[in-house]
C-alpha cells in the first residue's frame, strides 16, 4: 500500500499522511486534493524524511487522496526554499507554501475562463445604482465578483446588468502562450564600463551556477541596460528569469523599457491581476513557457520549472521586507532561492545596504561597479539649505533658496520635483480651542488629513472619517488646525507660488495602478507637468531627462525614532531622489532642507562621499553588535485584550533562556503600542552572530502556552525598531 505525506494548505496542522488510491500517481511536489474533516483542501506531497508529522496514523486509518492536479509538481529547489523560509523565519511551512500557490480552482485543467464586460448597450431604464456601476466598469473585464468589487456593488447588481444585456459574457483563453522576448530585438551599444559588467554577468548566466553579484552603479549609470544583457543570455539559453521590483508602481516604467529592448512585455505578477491573468501566468511559469517575469516580492515564490537568473532591482529598498503574515526579507530569500536553484542572483542598487556590502567584504558576493552616469549626464550637485539660517516664510515650507531654484528651473522650461515622504495634507489635526487631537481609534497614531478627498485617515489600519467642521470634544466650529505638511499642503504652496505651473501629486493615493503610473509617465514626457510633488514613490525607476531640479522638503524626517537604520535609510532615500535630477544632457541640482546640515548623513550627501559614510556606519554597527555583525529578533505579543497581551508578554520575558551572547530586552510597549485594535508588547532579542537564534526561540516559545486571543509573532532581522 502506498502512503503520501501531504502539507495541507489552509490549515494550521502540520503535514498529514494519506493513502494513495490505486491508479493514482504522486511524487514529491505533486499538488493534490486531500480530505480534512468535511473539507477538500489543496496540499503538496513531501518526502516524509524531510517533513516530520506529529500525527502518526496507522495504515488502516488513513484517508484516500482525492485527486492530483494537472500541473507540474513543485521542484525540489522550490520545496527546499519553502523549508528554508519556514525554518529561518519561524513560520508554518503551509503559510510559506501558500504564498506559492493560487486557489485550487486556478489549478484545475480548464483552458478558458468566463469573464464579463460591458456591451456598450445602455438599456433605457436603469436604476441610478446600476447606472453608476456601469460607469465604473467602463472598459474593465473580469469575473462577476471582480466587476462587483470594481463597481462597489453586490454580485447581484452585476448579474442583473447581464440579464438586461448591458454586460455580456466572454470566454477568455488562459492557455495561450505568452510571447517570447527576442534577445536581439534592440541591442544597445554599451560603454566600455557597462560592457565589462555585462560580460561578467552573461558569463555567470552561461555557467548556470549560484553566484550572488552586487551590481553597484550610481543612479543613471545604466544598471538596467547592463542586467538586461544577462536576461538576454538567459533567454538565449531558454531559461527563465525573475525580476523583483520593490513595488508595483515601478512595474510600468520597467515594462516599457523591457518592451523597447526585447520587443514584447514580460509576464507581470502583482496583486492587481485578475484571476484569469493570475491563472494564465502561474501555469506558464510552472511549465517554463513564460521566460521573463517581473513582480513584487510575492513573485519570489512562483513555481519556476527552469529558472536561470534572479534579478533584485533597487535591492536596498526596505519594502522588500514583508511585515505581515510570513515576516521575510525578499532580498535575502531571493539569494537563497538562487542557491537552491543553482542560478546567479543580481542585486542592483546605487546605494547598497550595509548588510549587502558586508557580504561583498567577506567574499560571499561578487561586486561589479558602474561609477559614472551613462553618456553626457553628470551626477547632480547636492546642496544643503539650513532651515535655521534660511527659513521659509511663516506658515510655509519651501525656503527662499529653493523657491528661487524652482523659479529658474521653470524659466528654463525644465521640470522640478519636490520630495516629501508624507501622504495627505497634514500629519496631525488639532482643535485650537481645546487642544483635542484626532487619533485613530484602533492604533497609536494620529489621523492624517487628506484634503483632496475631505477625509481623515489612519495610515496604519486604513480607518477613515469625514473631516469634521466642529471639534468633537468642545464643539467649537472652524477651530481645527492642520499641523505640519504633507504633499497636498506642499502642492497648495506650490500652486500659490507658481500659479502658472502645472503640478501633479504622486503618491500611492494618486498612482494606485500600473495604468495610473503610465499616465503619469506620459504627462511628464509630454511636458504636461512642471512640478511634481511626491513621496518615495517617485524616487526610483523613473527617467525624465527634462527633470533637473529636486528639492527635499524635510531631509530630517526619517531620522527620528530609535531605528538603527535611520541614517542609512535617509542616505539611500535622498540619494535615490537626487538621482532623478539631471539624467539627460541638462545638469541637475538638488537642495536638501535640513535643521542640521552638519549631521554626518547630511554632510555625506553634500560631499557625495558615500564610502566614508558607509565606513562610519559600518563601524558603529560593529561596535554595537548590530546587523550584520550581530542579530536581532523581535517577539511581538498582541491581543485585543490588553491585560492578556501584557500577561503573556511578561510570561515570555520571564521564560527567556539565559545564554552567553544573547540579551533579551523588554517586554515593553511596541513602537506602535496599538495596531488595528490590538495591544502590542515587544521583546527584543539581541544575539551574537554565531548563535542559532531561531533554535533558541523555537525551544523557548515552544514550551509556553497562551490563550488563542493572544498572538505571538516572531520577526527575524526586524526592520521597524
Ligand atoms: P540606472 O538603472 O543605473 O539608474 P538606467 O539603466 O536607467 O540607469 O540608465 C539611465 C538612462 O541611460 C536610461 O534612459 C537608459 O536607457 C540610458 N542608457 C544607459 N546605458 C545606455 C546605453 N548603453 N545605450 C543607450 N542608452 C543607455
Ligand atoms: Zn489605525
Amino acid at each position: 500500500m502506498s502512503r503520501a505525506r501531504v502539507l495541507i494548505m489552509n490549515s494550521a496542522l502540520g503535514p498529514l499522511d494519506y493513502r494513495v488510491p490505486h491508479g493514482m500517481e504522486v511524487e514529491p511536489g505533486s499538488l493534490v486534493v486531500a480530505p480534512l474533516g468535511p473539507r477538500q483542501l489543496l496540499g503538496v506531497v513531501w518526502e516524509p524524511e524531510r517533513m516530520k508529522s506529529d500525527a502518526e496514523v496507522g495504515d488502516n486509518r488513513l484517508r484516500n487522496l482525492m485527486g492530483v492536479l494537472p500541473v507540474p509538481p513543485l521542484t525540489d529547489a522550490m520545496r527546499r526554499l519553502i523549508e528554508w523560509t519556514s525554518d529561518y523565519y519561524l513560520a508554518a511551512p503551509a503559510s510559506v507554501a501558500r504564498m506559492a500557490l493560487p486557489s485550487t480552482s486556478a489549478l484545475e485543467g480548464a483552458r478558458t475562463v468566463t469573464e464579463y464586460r460591458a456591451t456598450g448597450n445602455m438599456p433605457d431604464r436603469l436604476t441610478p445604482q446600476r447606472e453608476r456601476a456601469l460607469e465604473r466598469i467602463a472598459d474593465r473585464q473580469g469575473l462577476i465578483r471582480e466587476l462587483a468589487t470594481i463597481a462597489d456593488v453586490s454580485d447581484g447588481v452585476i448579474r442583473g446588468l447581464v440579464k438586461v444585456g448591458a454586460i455580456e459574457a466572454v470566454e477568455v483563453d488562459i492557455d495561450s502562450p505568452f510571447p517570447l522576448p527576442d534577445p536581439d530585438h534592440a541591442v544597445p551599444v554599451l560603454s566600455a564600463e557597462q560592457k565589462a559588467a555585462a560580460d561578467a554577468l552573461v558569463a555567470g548566466v552561461e555557467r548556470h551556477d549560484f553566484q550572488p553579484t552586487l551590481l553597484d552603479g550610481v543612479t543613471g549609470s545604466g544598471k538596467t541596460e547592463v542586467y538586461f544583457e544577462a536576461i538576454a543570455a538567459a533567454i538565449r539559453a531558454g531559461r527563465q528569469t525573475l525580476v523583483l521590483l520593490p513595488e508595483i508602481a515601478l512595474t510600468e516604467p520597467f515594462l516599457q523599457r523591457f518592451t523597447a529592448r526585447f520587443g514584447c512585455e514580460p509576464v507581470a505578477w502583482h496583486s492587481g491581476l485578475r484571476q484569469s491573468q493570475r491563472r494564465r501566468a502561474w501555469r506558464a511559469i510552472a511549465t517554463g513557457q513564460a521566460l521573463v517575469t517581473v513582480g513584487a516580492r510575492s513573485a519570489l515564490f512562483l513555481p519556476y520549472s527552469n529558472l536561470g537568473l534572479i534579478v533584485v532591482d533597487e535591492a536596498h529598498e526596505t519594502s522588500f521586507k514583508q511585515e505581515e503574515g510570513v515576516h521575510y526579507h525578499a532580498r535575502d530569500v531571493a539569494v537563497m532561492r538562487g542557491k537552491f536553484e543553482g542560478v546567479p542572483v543580481i542585486l542592483a542598487t546605487a546605494t547598497p545596504a550595509i548588510e549587502t556590502r558586508q557580504q561583498v567584504e567577506i567574499g560571499n558576493y561578487a561586486e561589479l561597479k558602474l561609477p559614472g552616469r551613462y553618456g553626457a549626464a553628470e551626477m547632480p550637485a547636492i546642496e544643503a539649505i539650513d532651515l535655521l539660517r534660511d527659513p521659509p516664510e511663516r506658515g510655509r515650507w519651501i525656503a527662499p533658496k529653493l523657491v528661487n531654484a524652482v523659479d529658474e528651473t521653470l524659466a528654463r522650461g525644465e521640470q522640478a520635483l519636490l520630495f516629501l515622504n508624507r501622504r495627505g495634507y497634514a500629519p496631525l489635526t488639532l482643535c485650537r480651542a481645546c487642544g483635542h487631537r484626532f487619533q485613530c481609534p484602533n492604533c497609536t497614531a494620529w489621523m492624517v488629513e487628506h484634503r483632496l478627498v475631505r477625509r481623515l485617515s489612519c495610515h496604519h489600519c486604513g480607518h477613515m472619517m469625514p473631516t469634521p467642521h466642529a471639534c468633537p470634544e468642545c464643539k467649537a466650529e472652524d477651530s481645527l488646525v492642520a499641523c505640519g505638511p504633507g504633499v497636498e499642503r506642499i502642492a497648495d504652496e506650490a500652486a500659490a507660488l507658481w500659479p502658472e505651473a502645472k503640478t501633479a501629486i504622486v503618491t500611492s493615493d494618486t498612482i494606485w495602478s500600473p495604468a495610473k503610473a503610465a499616465e503619469f509617465v506620459g504627462r511628464m514626457e509630454a511636458g504636461d507637468i512642471d512640478i511634481v510633488i511626491g513621496t518615495q514613490l517617485v524616487t526610483k525607476g523613473y527617467h525624465f531627462p527634462n527633470l533637473t531640479l529636486v528639492g527635499v522638503i524635510d531631509a530630517d524626517l526619517g531620522l527620528g525614532g530609535g531605528d538603527l537604520r535611520a541614517a542609512e535609510r535617509t542616505f539611500q532615500q535622498i540619494m535615490q531622489v537626487a538621482g532623478r535630477a539631471g539624467r539627460g544632457e541638462k545638469p541637475g541640482h538638488v537642495y536638501i532642507q535640513t535643521h542640521d546640515p552638519t549631521a554626518p548623513v547630511m554632510a555625506a550627501l553634500v560631499s557625495g562621499d558615500a564610502e566614508a559614510f558607509t565606513a562610519a556606519e559600518t563601524d558603529a554597527r560593529r561596535e554595537a553588535g548590530a546587523p550584520p555583525f550581530g542579530r536581532y529578533a523581535a517577539i511581538v505579543v498582541s491581543s485585543e485584550d490588553q491585560s492578556a497581551a501584557h500577561e503573556i508578554a511578561q510570561l515570555v520575558g520571564r521564560s527567556a533562556p539565559r545564554l552567553d551572547g544573547m540579551e533579551v530586552y523588554g517586554p515593553a510597549p511596541a513602537p506602535l503600542a496599538m495596531l488595528r485594535g490590538r495591544h502590542r508588547y515587544r521583546l527584543l532579542v539581541h544575539a551574537r552572530r554565531a548563535l542559532d537564534v531561531q533554535d533558541v526561540i523555537r525551544d523557548w516559545l515552544g514550551a509556553l502556552d497562551w490563550p488563542s486571543k493572544v498572538r505571538v509573532i516572531v520577526d527575524i532581522d526586524p526592520y521597524s525598531f
